[in-house]
């Protein structure tokens, strides 16, 4: 996967004619932290994990990015999500380098309270490593508020009250309002830029969102507020389908019961690999990476593609994507609202200030206008790609601040 986020950064930095050398010290992760993790399981006996902290590039400021819990979670896979945030950070103009990491655990067959015993070993491991000025962990996949609480408590355990240490808190213990719906309200925000300048409005477009839960469901919810037609959800084992739309407060509800998409009465069930094929105007990646692949890529009927998930697109399918004229709304830059809300929750932090929702939505909404234009702009003055266009505004900006800051 480190292979497949540098070869966009190396095409990007070639087109800016950057030297060899400096790609080098620019593509590389600076640190890569490694930790075993051994705690009791509820049947008595001991579980071992390996977790993971990978701080790509300082230059910019703290080192800011998620923490995920999954299976696949391993080195390469922190190292190419770590740069993905720095180049994140970078084309929203944070004061943040890219960090990520996680544990290579599968939490659906773990107990809360094992999870909570992995979480605290792990901070535990790494407190040195993470800090408010360092390096500030964040909720991806398979972690939420909660995590982050238990983060920040064993944290300030050692270290002295420290809410800055994480973002992505319950808003009852230092969280921010609106940070757990960000991504998704940020990708709604994207949409609506891309479709101010393509024709039409959310509310006569249809939409598919692979993945529903935060990003997915809150990016649903969003735009059916706007009167969007959400026609296809899935998630890990089921998906859905109603060609009328499908009744989003509804869905909302019935998962919050049910925990899945599957027997939602009010939709039909059809196989979850197919809703990437679906004659859609939109379609959202919003779970995992390496969607699109050499192999389906020519398949997808959607014209736009909003990268909600990290990394779904592989270059192969990118450079179809490119030649099939798919608008693709880079990772970058579509997802970008949960790190730029989050960026808002440590201000807060370290103002030791609450702010309103309102103020914060509408810093949210300004931050990725503002970049959307930015990275629009460059990709059809120069006839590039979104994604090149980002990468290009991303390295320019951590390549300047490293050379100001003298090697
Ligand atoms: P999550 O764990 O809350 O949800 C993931 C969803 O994907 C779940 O509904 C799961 O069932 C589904 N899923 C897993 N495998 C699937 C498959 N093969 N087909 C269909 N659905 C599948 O995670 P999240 O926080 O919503 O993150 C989703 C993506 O967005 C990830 O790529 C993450 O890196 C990215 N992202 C998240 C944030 C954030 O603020 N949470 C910010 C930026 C990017």
């Amino acid at each position: 996967m480190f292979s497949e986020t540098s070869y966009y950064f190396r095409r990007a930095a070639q087109v800016m004619g950057i030297g060899e050398r400096i790609q080098r010290l620019l593509e590389k992760p600076q640190r890569l932290v490694k930790v075993e993790i051994v705690v009791e399981l509820d049947s008595g006996e001991l579980g071992t994990f390996t977790g993971f902290r990978v701080q790509h590039n300082r230059a910019r400021g703290p080192c800011k990015g998620g923490l995920r819990y999954h299976p696949t979670v391993d080195e390469d896979h922190s190292s190419a999500l770590a740069a993905l945030m720095t180049w994140k950070t970078a084309v929203v103009e944070l004061p943040f380098g890219g960090a990520k990491g996680g544990i290579d655990c599968d939490p659906t067959r773990l107990s809360p309270g094992e999870v909570e015993r992995i979480t605290r070993k792990f901070v535990s491991e790494i407190h040195e490593t993470i800090g408010p000025y360092s390096d500030i962990p964040a909720p991806d996949v398979n972690t939420n508020a909660q995590t982050m609480a238990w983060i920040m408590t064993e944290y300030s355990r050692i270290h002295g009250f420290a809410p800055a240490v994480v973002t992505g808190k319950p808003v009852e213990l230092h969280g921010s309002p609106g940070r757990e719906e960000a991504t998704g309200l940020g990708c709604t925000y994207i949409i609506a830029e891309v479709i101010k300048r393509t024709g039409g409005t959310i509310a006569d477009k249809t939409f598919a969102i692979q993945g529903f839960g935060n990003v997915g469901s809150h990016l649903a919810r969003h735009l059916a507020l706007r009167g969007g037609k959400v026609v296809a959800l899935s998630d890990v084992n089921s998906a859905i389908i109603n060609r009328q739309g499908i009744d989003i407060p509804a869905v909302l509800q019935h998962v919050a019961e049910h925990r899945t998409l599957a027997g939602f009465p009010h939709a039909e069930p059809f196989d979850r690999d197919e809703l990437i094929y679906l004659d859609v105007d939109v379609l959202v990646p919003a779970a995992l990476g390496n969607v699109f692949t050499r192999e389906n890529a020519h398949l997808v009927k959607a014209k736009t593609i909003i990268e909600a998930a990290n990394a779904p697109t592989t270059p192969e399918a990118d450079e179809i994507f490119d030649k099939r004229g798919v608008l693709v709304v880079p990772d970058i830059l579509a997802n970008a609202g949960g790190v730029i809300v989050s960026y808002f929750e440590w201000v807060q932090n370290i103002q030791q200030f609450r702010w309103e929702l309102e103020e914060i939505q509408g810093k949210l909404h300004r931050y990725m206008e503002r970049s959307f234009k930015t990275v629009w702009d460059l990709a059809r003055s120069k006839n590039i790609s979104m994604r090149t266009a980002a990468f290009i505004v991303a390295i320019g900006r951590v390549g300047k601040a490293t050379v100001l800051s003298g090697v």
